[in-house]
């Protein structure tokens, strides 16, 4: 059977007019139902002194009011789920993967659902996978979105599905190789960690079946990227989602790796300045904002996601006809303000794979005298550890400068032993900011 390049095919390739037409008339009719059945919508929109007569099409969202996250915790647990869909009418919820304050929950009903596993079985086709292939899938299971969402789309697909969820990875190898998995999705530092222990174990990825990797639901830059290609033998896809949206699969990459196509057909996409929340001119960076436009149980409008990127209306080689968007550059939210200077660790992980290290790292700031500290701890490989103090200390001051390159600002930099940084199964944690009192 021939390889299938779209899932499809009417949806990711139709003409820019008919999407715009497409999404200007499911936003009239979603404005709708949102005024009509989220209370707390409704209310935003009449504070906002704006009718759902008054919205005629994509041109005109922005009279809308967002929505954010606290707009979410304030109407925990079920404030924001459409009335005339109902608990009765879902058939399933997610969590974020929020540690802190109220964890939002997202309502689905089985539309929601089957919109969501296209948007996962869309990606899982770019990344050149068919009914043939073997989806190891060791995101975790469970509130996450990440296991459920690439499950489903994997069924669809018709993908042979093993459901693994992270951690235990000496199994996750070993049902690699018994099984013949041709397809992992996970996180990216699941991956790297992955490709890390192929190493230590003496298993040469070339004997492997493994051909793409799906990963996403964190930041990782085209530095970590290479890595794990290298690690792994495959070809590293990005997939961006959030749960208030729906889950991985909002966006995806094709062959291209080039940025990551939105499912516009079902989410419409903008990038305003946080600061004044105008939408900034094409090409240029802010944050994130997403709109379902058919979703029932959760028709989020405008949400505010705090992601920071660029969308990219140029034409893709794929075919595709999706708008794409940027890796985001980090959350607004998580970026890290030292010294009155801002930092996305991203940055930072750029450096230090550049300077030759494994993205194993942890960011610590802290405030001493009234002025920030920055202290990255970063880990030594097995070959790097055997030097003498002095070569040590040189390679400290060396990545430090490169930070200070980079950053504008000058970092503390700790060479620590091999196999001392926590690994993670999940998304990594790799800041701890100790000046935060408050969430
Ligand atoms: P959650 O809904 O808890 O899974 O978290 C969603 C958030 O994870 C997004 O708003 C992004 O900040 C982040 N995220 C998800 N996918 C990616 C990705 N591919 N690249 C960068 N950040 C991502
Ligand atoms: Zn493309």
């Amino acid at each position: 059977m021939e390889l299938k390049k779209y899932w499809q095919p009417e949806a990711e390739t139709m003409p820019r007019e008919e999407i715009r037409k497409m999404q200007s008339e499911k936003l009239v009719k979603q404005v709708r139902h949102a005024y009509d059945h989220v209370p707390p919508y409704r209310k935003k929109m009449d504070e906002a002194g704006v009718k759902p007569e008054d919205i005629h099409g994509i041109e005109d969202i922005r009279k809308l009011p967002f929505i954010t996250k606290y707009d979410l915790r304030d109407n925990y647990p079920d404030g924001m789920l459409a009335t005339d869909v109902g608990k009765a009418g879902c058939v399933r919820i997610q969590s974020t993967s929020g540690t802190t304050g109220r964890r939002v929950i997202a309502y689905y009903t089985q539309h929601d659902v089957d919109l969501w596993e296209d948007c996962t079985a869309r990606a899982i086709t770019a990344a050149g996978c068919d009914r043939n292939d073997v989806c190891q899938i060791a995101y975790g299971y469970g509130l996450f979105t990440g296991g459920a969402g690439l499950n489903g789309g994997s069924h669809k697909v018709g993908c042979l599905t093993v459901p693994m969820s992270s951690g235990n990875t000496d199994r996750q190898i070993q049902f690699m190789q018994d099984l013949g998995t041709t397809l992992l999705c996970c996180t990216p530092s699941y991956a790297a960690y992955l490709g890390e222990s192929l190493k230590e174990r003496g298993i040469d990825p070339a004997s492997l079946s493994l051909k793409a990797g799906i990963f996403g639901a964190e930041p990782w830059t085209e530095e970590m990227r290479r890595d794990i290609e290298k690690s792994l033998g495959i070809k590293a896809y990005d997939i961006f989602g959030l749960t208030e949206i729906s889950g991985p699969g909002v966006a995806f990459e094709c062959e291209a790796q080039h940025g990551m196509h939105v499912n516009e057909d079902h989410f419409y996409a903008e990038i305003v300045d946080p600061d004044t929340l105008e939408p900034v001119p094409v090409g240029e960076k802010g944050e994130l904002v997403f709109t379902c436009l058919d979703k029932e149980a959760f028709p989020l409008i405008r949400y505010r996601t705090r992601d920071i990127c660029v969308l990219d209306p140029t034409p893709c080689i794929c075919g595709r006809t999706f708008i794409r968007m940027a890796k985001p550059m980090g959350r607004s939210d998580d970026m890290l303000i030292i010294r009155g200077v801002n930092v996305f660790p991203s940055q930072i992980e750029t450096v230090l794979l550049n300077e030759g290290y494994a993205p194993n790292y942890r960011i610590e700031v802290d405030r001493a005298n009234n002025s920030d500290t920055l202290d990255i701890y970063v880990e030594l490989g097995e070959e790097q550890f055997g030097d003498t103090v002095k070569s040590v200390t040189n390679a400290e001051k060396k990545l430090a400068g490169a930070i200070k390159t980079m950053l504008g600002i000058s970092p503390v930099v700790h060479l620590v032993a091999p196999k001392s940084i926590q690994r993670s199964e999940g998304k990594a944690v790799r800041v701890v900011d100790k000046r935060k009192l408050i969430d």
